[in-house]
């Protein structure tokens, strides 16, 4: 993809922080991190969105976040972990090029990743079950 900065930075044509790379994927420290230590997963092959990403990639995707989460942990002594990955500009995603936010949390650390519980009503449950097949 053309003028795509996560294509650039996964195939190495902008360098990065690179915390770990095979022929697939590339991780790099995030230049705006939320936390020390947080990590992207870039698959090198352009996917916009976990839509348009290959089940296969989605897959080593998720088991290269479960090793670099161990890493990252054994290597930072952080306290928890999220593993965060946004689609589409609601959701906040900045950079249209599929990746997953690895991010080290410590106790006492001011990120926000929360939100406020709202309450299922019997309606919803009802209507997404149908809507769902269910
Ligand atoms: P998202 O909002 O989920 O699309 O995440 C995009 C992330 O990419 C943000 O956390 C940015 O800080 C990060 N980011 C943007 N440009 C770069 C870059 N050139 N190198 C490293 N991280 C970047
Ligand atoms: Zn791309």
């Amino acid at each position: 993809m053309e003028n795509c900065i996560f294509c650039k930075i996964a195939n190495g044509e902008i360098p990065s922080a690179t915390l770990y790379e095979d022929g697939e994927f590339r991780v790099i420290l995030d230049l705006g991190p939320a936390s020390k230590g947080h990590a992207l997963i870039l698959p090198k092959k352009h996917a916009a969105d976990i839509y348009e990403l290959p089940e296969e990639t989605a897959g080593k995707a998720m088991i290269l976040a479960k090793h670099m989460a161990k890493k990252l942990t054994d290597a930072l002594h952080c306290d928890g972990f999220n593993i965060v990955q946004n689609n589409g500009e609601v959701a906040g995603q900045t950079v249209f090029h599929f990746h997953m936010h690895l991010i080290p949390r410590y106790k006492g650390d001011q990120v926000g990743l929360t939100w406020k519980p709202g309450t299922l009503s019997d309606e919803d449950r009802d209507d997404i079950l149908a809507r769902m097949g269910r």
